[in-house]
């Protein structure tokens, strides 16, 4: 069984949604499939996906125009959520810290987060990778969070919407690293999935890498003919 969440960042339309939901309730697999929509598509999941937002506030509530609380998005008919996604670290400048504030309400309103860290191409180029990843864990995980009760998701920045991929060794040896801190820290049955231009092409390869548990996948969760092949190409 692996993880299967799909990112639809900025895109799609509720009738797109309706199509994948009825697509995806004809078919049989023991993967477990999440969708991240945005938050005006949120409703209630069922057996076949379940319905996830792709970021929370870092406030409880209160006066913060235009922010969408934990609760909200819980009330909504969602059941996880993405916090730390790239994009969001790069375009509101989310640290660490807000990550792990982010994640904290959602556990605290029973979503299951979806912590995503990983590196830039300058901190690769760097060589800070692991180091970042390592922070990345450490400091995004919230003092609320459960053994199993969250996922990571490792997410090399300068791959994802690129096209490219690292080559198995670096998704096998960052997954390892990242391994390494959960066992550390006491979380053992934290699911870690691997996120960046993953297609029906890569996905058996990748979830097939020691530490893979399943797959974050962000343009070819849109349309049914990309997303089902992936989540039909592993057990
Ligand atoms: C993502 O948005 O998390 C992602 C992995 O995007 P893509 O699959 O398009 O690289």
């Amino acid at each position: 069984m692996k993880i299967i969440v799909g990112n639809w960042k900025m895109n799609g339309t509720p009738e797109l949604l309706d199509e994948m939901i009825g697509a995806l309730g004809e078919l049989h697999t023991e993967n477990r499939v999440f969708l991240c929509v945005p938050y005006t598509m949120l409703r209630s999941g069922n057996v076949a996906v379940m319905i996830g937002a792709q970021n929370v506030s870092k406030y409880d509530s209160g006066a913060h125009t235009g922010e969408i609380s934990a609760e909200m998005v819980a009330a909504a008919g969602a059941s996880v959520t993405l916090v730390g996604h790239s994009e969001c670290r790069k375009e509101q400048q989310d640290t660490n810290a807000d990550v792990a504030k982010r994640a904290g309400l959602a556990i605290k309103n029973n979503l299951l987060p979806i912590i995503c860290v990983g590196e830039t191409a300058e901190e690769r180029d760097a060589g800070l990778t692991y180091k970042i990843i390592e922070q990345g864990v450490r400091e995004s995980v919230p003092a609320n969070a459960s053994n199993g009760g969250f996922i990571i998701a490792y997410e090399p920045r300068w791959a994802i919407g690129a096209g490219i991929t690292p080559t198995k060794e670096q998704i096998a040896e960052a997954h390892k690293i990242i391994r390494d801190v959960l066992n550390e820290m006491g979380f053992e049955e934290t699911p870690i999935l691997y996120g960046a231009s993953v297609t029906a092409a890569n996905s058996a390869d990748i979830m097939g890498i020691e530490n893979v548990d399943g797959v974050l996948v962000g343009g070819a969760s849109l349309k049914k003919d990309d997303f089902i092949p992936i989540i039909q190409s592993v057990k």
